[in-house]
């Protein structure tokens, strides 16, 4: 008997529903473990008050003494909220967080102690962090790495630990996490974004991008997800054979949401509530045990902290609930994988949505200088974004028939398609009265109709206009989205650079009035981006085709994809938007390609162990039963056993046959494996993806061919059925 698989099974069909009360109205419950503007307001004197909001406003600096006041004030709301201690909490390039939890308790003289907390504690901190990736960066021994505060997330209280979001830097100057980038690339779209408003409104002084992510997830019961070591270990499995029923029904999607997962639901909105993370859908998905929760958008700083927060609150609440939550992008073969969509817009300070279009005519031409220059940004650097969304998982996703495909495209609907269409013929240099009017009236004046009542969705395309936004539905679910908002963000913000003083060019040397020469430069545009929108099926052959023929890039793997983040024309643009440096920018891509051999690395090996240490043996043990039945067959029947034993012969026969293929597969493995470590950089990702790959596809055929064949009950590993349908 296969004892872990069955006593798996028994174990979660034993379980009782974790019970969640909810004794507090969500809006009770919201911030209130978090330092925010009212905390602040209570705990610190107006100076410091003050300080902080022209820190999080304007950048500008704390002074240390102030930052010593602030620290006191953190200090006793903190306490006041039961912490014991405190932390700089940064997003280092291992995609996850990291934290290292000091007490505020120090010993006073005459053997007392007391809590204590300053500025210089707040402000920086040297995290024993010699093991994070830098990618050659901080391989000097002078080139230490400090953790910075970030005053433009607040500080929370997770557990008893005071959170301190912060930034994280070598002493040279250079990123080492992800958010110092991003927050550089908000800093440079603001300024860009800005500029452009002024144009249309002189009360505009900043410009926020603002992130609603959607973050898709699977939930396995913890001792299912036990038994199998492939989960434990990749967190997806490399080996199953397809379970009879799947997702065909649709049934998950449109059912109710099961209690034991609905009560883990509860559990996690609560805590994000409480840490101020504004959670508000959450619904079954397509697969079978799959999920999604997502929030109300947020500034994009914030957003990316809470995307991060969540995805760790998710790992722990659902250990309480007896599950293991599944962030890969692709955790079973032949289900849907998870994604995390991406929607993105940008925000002024006087309150105004720039990809929505209102009431007056110029605010209509406001709308449509953002939306043609966000288009515009893509069609440029399309590798750019390609790149960013690039990780081994998403390769599962990205370029295999789910969506969206690899192929980075813009969708905004046929009828902004014909807006656009229509501002091709606009005149070259100035306009007569009449075509101005008839321009703002009748053809960007239709758009908040055509918005209204858009219903044009194409849920194929990676990149799609939803009515007021943006959404980049590529990112993996497992991504910190703070890479492709970096990309995303900095491009914008070169682009809206660029438009600017095109448009000034016009104005100033051409004599055309301001709205004239935005006319003429989005006329041109709409012309030279058209080949990156789209508007059909984008995982039909036909797309892959006519793509290749615009010149749109299609890289079905991280490898390939990942070049683009070196190319010159993209370190050129990080540079001059002063968001990343070369030295900067070529550690980042060292490390990725180091992740993503790591990953097949990891994969092939856990592959080899159990189709070697779990399968085999046994699948020899049931045919061992099979050659005892043969030769008990011939013993009563004599020559006439073949009669009576063909189906059993040929049995014994097919499982030597996968036996012989796995275990000459497994040796060609390793030896790709150890050629592959010979080799660094991008020949080392090259070979893992091409050369040792291929043969997790090839040996998990032999296995779930197996599967098939062998004894259910002598089966080692937990099947698709029971992962996904067992409640
Ligand atoms: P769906 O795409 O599933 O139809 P919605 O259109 O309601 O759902 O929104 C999806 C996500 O988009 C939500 O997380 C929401 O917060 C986010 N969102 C809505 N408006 C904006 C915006 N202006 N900027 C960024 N995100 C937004
Ligand atoms: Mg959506």
């Amino acid at each position: 008997m296969a004892t872990i698989r069955f006593n798996a099974l028994q174990e979660t069909l034993n379980r009782v529903p974790v019970l969640v009360e909810e004794k507090e109205r969500r809006s009770q419950l919201y911030a209130k473990y978090v330092f925010n503007e009212k905390a602040m307001l209570q705990y610190m004197t107006a100076e410091a008050y003050r300080s902080v909001r022209d820190a999080v406003e304007f950048g500008h600096k704390i002074d240390r003494k102030i930052a010593d006041q602030i620290a006191v004030s953190m200090k006793d709301w903190a306490l006041s909220k039961g912490a014991t201690h405190y932390t700089h909490w940064f997003q280092p390039l291992t995609g996850s967080t990291a934290e290292k939890h000091d007490a505020f308790f120090e010993t006073i003289e005459g053997g007392n102690a007391m809590e204590l907390f300053d500025g210089g504690k707040l402000v920086q901190q040297e995290p024993d962090a010699s093991s994070f990736p830098h990618g050659g960066i901080r391989n000097t021994f002078e080139a230490r790495g400090y953790t910075a505060w970030d005053p433009t997330s607040p500080a929370f209280i997770y557990d008893t630990t005071l959170c301190i979001p912060t930034v994280f830097v070598a002493y040279t100057g250079e990123a080492l996490d992800n958010k110092t980038p991003l927050l550089r690339a908000l800093q440079a779209v603001d300024d860009a974004a800005t500029a452009v408003c002024k144009y249309f409104d002189k009360n505009v002084t900043k410009v926020s991008a603002t992130l609603g992510w959607e973050q898709e997830y699977f939930l396995i019961d913890k001792a299912l997800a036990a038994s199998r070591p492939d989960i434990m270990m990749t967190g997806r499995t490399l080996l199953g054979h397809a379970s009879a029923k799947g997702q065909q029904l649709d049934d998950h999607y449109f059912g109710s949401i099961p209690t034991r997962i609905l009560n883990f639901m509860r559990d996690l909105e609560q805590e994000c509530m409480l840490l101020g993370i504004p959670v508000k859908t959450r619904h079954n998905e397509v697969a079978p045990n799959q999920f999604e929760v997502a929030p109300i958008f947020e500034e994009a700083n914030l957003a990316v902290d809470h995307n991060s927060l969540l995805m760790d609150l998710m790992k722990k609440v659902s250990q309480k609930h007896n599950f293991k939550v599944l962030f890969h992008e692709k955790p079973f073969k032949g289900i849907n994988g998870s994604g995390k969509h991406n929607n993105w817009s940008l925000s002024t300070n006087t309150g105004v949505n720039l990809l929505s279009p209102g009431k007056t005519p110029m605010k209509n031409l406001q709308f449509l200088t953002f939306f043609v220059n966000t288009i515009k940004a893509v069609y440029e650097y399309e590798e750019l974004i390609r790149a960013s969304i690039a990780s081994a998982g998403n390769d599962h996703r990205l370029g295999a028939n789910e969506a969206p495909p690899a192929i980075i495209s813009v969708f905004i609907g046929s009828q902004l398609s014909q807006v656009l269409d229509e501002l091709e013929n606009v005149t070259k240099g100035k306009l007569s009265p009449k075509e101005k009017t008839d321009l703002k009236l009748n053809i960007i004046g239709k758009i908040p109709e055509i918005l209204l009542d858009n219903t044009d969705r194409n849920r194929t395309s990676p990149f799609a206009f939803t009515g007021n936004k943006f959404e980049l539905r590529a990112v993996g679910s497992w991504s910190n989205c703070a890479g492709p908002m970096t990309v995303l963000n900095t491009i914008i913000a070169k682009q809206l650079k660029d438009f600017k003083v095109e448009v000034d060019k016009l104005v100033d040397g051409k004599g055309l009035k301001k709205d004239e020469a935005v006319f003429n430069v989005l006329r041109e545009y709409i012309k030279a981006s058209k080949d990156i929108r789209f508007e059909g099926d984008g995982y039909g052959d036909s797309w892959e085709k006519e793509a290749k023929k615009r010149g749109l890039s299609n890289h079905r793997t991280t490898p390939e994809a990942l070049k683009a983040k070196i190319s010159d024309k993209n370190i050129a643009v990080f540079e001059e938007m002063k968001v990343m440096n070369r030295v900067e920018l070529e550690a980042r891509h060292e490390i990725e390609l180091e992740e993503y051999a790591k990953r097949i690395q990891i994969e092939s090996r856990v592959l080899g162990d159990i189709s070697r240490n779990h399968v085999i043996p046994t699948v020899i043990q049931y045919q061992n039963t099979l050659i005892e039945n043969v030769k008990g067959l011939k013993e009563i029947f004599g020559n006439d056993y073949q009669k009576y034993a063909s189906e059993q012969i040929d049995l014994i026969k097919r499982i030597s046959n996968h036996i012989v293929e796995i275990n000459s597969m497994i040796e060609d493995m390793t030896d790709q494996r150890k050629k592959a470590n010979k080799l660094s950089g991008q020949k080392n990702a090259e070979a893992y993806c091409n050369k040792v790959k291929p043969y997790l596809e090839d040996i998990r055929y032999h296995v779930d061919k197996l599967e098939l064949l062998v004894d259910d009950n002598l089966w080692p590993l937990t099947k698709y059925r029971e992962l996904l349908f067992t409640k």
